[in-house]
């Protein structure tokens, strides 16, 4: 594999790298990685607030139920 010099420290490095192994500079399409971290992100986010809402409801529910069998 090819290598290559890292534009922030001139560290000679594989050009199959994602970032520097230096000083983490990042070299592959910055703007592809970019992409895939913000879809990333969001479906996290998405995943966790769908997560958080179930959970919700769920203890919601638990504890109309626990209230009608008490009363
Ligand atoms: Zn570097």
């Amino acid at each position: 594999m090819p290598l290559i010099n890292c534009p922030e420290c001139s560290t000679r490095m594989s050009d199959q790298a994602n970032k520097c192994p230096h000083c983490a500079y990042p070299l592959k399409s910055n703007t592809e990685i970019a992409v895939k971290n913000n879809e990333g992100c969001f479906l996290q986010t998405l995943n966790f607030g769908c997560m958080f809402i179930v959970v919700t409801i769920g203890i919601i529910f638990l504890f109309i139920l626990i209230m009608s069998m008490f009363s």
